[in-house]
């Protein structure tokens, strides 16, 4: 089997290393690519590339720049079915969801594309006469952009699309648990015939080729996706050499429902939140918090509307609403957690365990899971779990209702429905995230800021915040005669 290469400087290259980590398919545990361990050098010669690439990069007029991403967006939208089966075999999310992260990946492309065309700065009020002061935005340099497997394709190009649009050179790092599709975004990159050095990729495992990537001086900035351990990591890693830094880490949304709530569009959309991509979204829904008056039928409806979706191979069955777990690794720690949560007290309502049939017999596959009687001692209770496993407390009045969504160390995303516009308003302002859905679940878009509070790290994504995030400001104040 073939092993993907590294792209350095506008060139494909064999790897030098030895060492190869398999990419296994998660829905049949079988081995479906291999990935390689980048060298001292090639990581090298990644910065080296960057770093003189941005020498003309940052010069080049923006409609210049984002014309590359606005060809790179035609490319993937001929290749959407052929990449987003890539992603459904290595990360096991169903067809329909593959394909969707590329739709979305390029709707990403088309944002920064358009606003890579708008960086304007200021002009600041003058404190004397004979003197004008103007603040205007430059390019950093050369980014780091690691992502986690979750969304392989998508969570980079929401770091490379505003990079590039904003005149930085980028080195990126794809999770090895996923290198294959982003693999191919690159190639479409490399097709329409971007600059060479502007944008490379080594592969490698975090511990070591992420870790070398984060420690080098020549990163002016990390843009880190994944977990709160690893982005805290990386932080103490990086100290050193000070870059900027964006960190989008883990989460533990809470779902509130109070009295008031519209049940016909809470359920299927709590059930969406909780278990599609298996719940391993880092805005998945980790706590339900119900008041009691609307519990019971809540809970009977919402397990039974849990126990009528299909989970499967996401090639077989493109429409699954949920394929398996994409690590051995994440099953076991949901295994765990679910474990820990029965020890200690809590009602198993529906799955807590694999799929019956011979389908199941090989892949990470685990049921969507119901609980209900969360206590605080619970491990589930206030770390994310990130598999398809939705945990209910029920509370006596909305106040308790704001105190256990806040009870965690986390604040990424939280929901509340409340069809009384006071209520949901009160709580959206109490809770400690960095989006609130008030009757929706779905708050991340490309036109506004993502990012997170508390633990959850910091930094925005998407939006005009996102761009700036790869822009930094200078003052330049000059002096003139006044007559
Ligand atoms: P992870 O284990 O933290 O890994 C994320 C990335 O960091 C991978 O590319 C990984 O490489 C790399 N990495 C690991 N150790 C490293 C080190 N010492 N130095 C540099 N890089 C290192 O997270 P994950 O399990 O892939 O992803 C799930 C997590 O991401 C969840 O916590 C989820 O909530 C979070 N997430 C957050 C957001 C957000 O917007 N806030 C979005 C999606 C996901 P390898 O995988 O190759 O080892
Ligand atoms: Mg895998």
């Amino acid at each position: 089997m073939e092993s993907l290469k590294h792209y350095i400087n506008g060139d494909w290259l064999e790897p030098e290393s030895e060492e190869f980590t398999n990419v296994i398919n998660p829905s049949t545990e079988e081995t479906i690519s291999k990935v390689p361990e980048a060298t001292d050098s090639e990581i090298d010669r990644a910065f080296e590339a960057a770093d003189s690439a941005f020498e003309d990069w940052k010069r080049a007029p923006a409609p210049e720049r984002v014309s590359y991403l606005f060809d790179v967006i035609e490319v993937l939208r001929d290749r959407r079915a052929e990449i987003g089966k890539l992603i459904t075999l290595e990360n096991g999310k169903p067809l329909s969801d593959g394909k969707g992260e590329i739709e979305w990946t390029t709707d990403v492309l088309e944002f920064f594309a358009e606003e890579g065309k708008r960086i304007s700065g200021e002009v600041v009020p003058r404190n004397q006469a004979g003197a004008r002061s103007f603040v205007i935005k430059q390019p950093l340099g050369t980014i780091v952009a690691i992502g986690p497997w979750n969304f392989p394709v998508d969570l980079l190009i929401w770091k490379i699309a505003p990079a590039l649009a904003a005149g930085n050179a980028v080195v990126i790092k794809p999770s090895q648990e996923t290198p294959m599709a982003i693999t191919k975004v690159v190639k479409a990159f490399d097709e329409v015939g971007l600059p060479a050095g502007v944008l490379n990729m080594v592969h490698g495992s975090g511990g070591e080729t992420g870790d070398k990537l984060v420690k080098d001086k020549r990163v002016d900035k990390i843009a880190f996706t994944g977990s709160t351990a690893v982005g805290k990591h990386i932080i103490r890693q990086s100290a050193s050499t000070l870059p900027e830094t964006s960190m989008e880490l883990g989460g533990h949304a809470p779902f509130v429902v109070t009295q008031n709530g519209d049940l016909d569009k809470a359920i299927p959309e709590g059930i969406r939140r909780c278990f599609s991509h298996a719940g391993q979204i880092c805005h998945s829904v980790n706590q339900i918090v119900l008041e009691e008056p609307i519990a019971e039928e809540f809970i009977e409806r919402f397990v039974a509307g849990t126990e009528d979706l299909v989970i499967g191979d996401g090639v077989e069955n493109p429409d699954a609403d949920l394929g398996p777990l994409t690590t051995k690794a994440g099953l076991q720690d949901i295994e765990e957690h679910v474990s820990d949560a029965l020890e200690k007290g809590a009602q198993l309502l529906t799955g807590g365990k694999k799929p019956a049939g011979s389908e199941f017999e090989r892949g990470y596959f685990y049921e969507p899971t119901v609980l209900k009687g969360i206590t605080d001692d619970m491990d589930i209770a206030t770390e994310e779990t990130f598999g398809p496993v939705a945990p209910i407390t029920v509370v006596d009045d909305t106040e308790e209702a704001v105190r256990a969504a806040n009870n965690t160390r986390y604040g990424l995303a939280a929901y509340i429905y409340s069809d009384n516009t006071n209520e949901a308003v009160r709580i959206a302002e109490k809770l400690e995230a960095g989006s609130v859905g008030i009757n929706n679940n779905s708050v991340c878009r490309v036109e506004a800021p993502w990012g997170g509070w508390k633990d959850s790290g910091f930094g925005r994504e998407l939006s005009s915040h996102g761009l700036d995030e790869y822009l930094q400001l200078k003052h330049i104040k000059f002096e003139f005669t006044v007559e």
